[in-house]
């Protein structure tokens, strides 16, 4: 059984990682999202949250899975049985940081494979900044995330 993770921090989820997401498993038979717990800068939604709003998002897709990871991501693959990273790329600004990741991780674990997939065109100017961004003015986010976690995002961000 082959098994892929995408990490991420979806903070929150974008119709750009969910893009990925479809388009990843279709090349595995599971494919775990695993959602950081720790970072450098706090979250603005809560793991809970995130984690949340990725399974409203993600039911009835039956072979992927989110799980929350902390740690060192080689050691959560271990753990589950995966094979292979996935990452996404939407500018050459991302490729630095993945390729030094990348090589972090193949270092800690040559078993481990990262495959990197290109952004949808539609996507690449999308992130999580952006969307908290706009949100939190009640700008338009309808056409950026998914339809079922709008409403609850802007219920957390909009300046009151
Ligand atoms: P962000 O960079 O938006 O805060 P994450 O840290 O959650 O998002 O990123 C998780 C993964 O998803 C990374 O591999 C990132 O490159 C990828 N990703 C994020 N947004 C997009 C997008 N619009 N198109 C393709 N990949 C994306």
């Amino acid at each position: 059984m082959r098994i892929f993770v995408y990490p991420g921090s979806f903070d929150p989820v974008t119709n750009g990682h969910l893009d990925i997401i479809d388009r990843a498993a279709k090349l595995c038979d599971k494919l775990i999202v695993a959602v950081l717990v720790n970072r450098s800068k706090a979250p603005a939604f809560t793991m809970e949250e995130r984690v949340s709003f990725l399974e409203q998002v993600l039911s009835g897709r039956d072979n992927v899975e989110v799980i929350p990871f902390s740690g060192l991501l080689v050691d959560f693959m271990k753990k589950h049985n995966a094979t292979t990273v996935i990452k996404g790329l939407r500018a050459v600004s991302d490729f630095e940081y993945e390729f030094q990741m990348a090589l972090l991780n193949k270092n800690l674990d040559p078993e481990i494979e990262t495959l990197f997939m290109m952004t949808n065109i539609k996507y690449s100017y999308l992130s999580s900044s952006a969307v908290k961004e706009i949100a939190s003015y009640g700008g338009n986010i309808r056409d950026l995330v998914p339809e079922q976690i709008v409403d609850q995002i802007y219920e957390k961000l909009r300046k009151k």
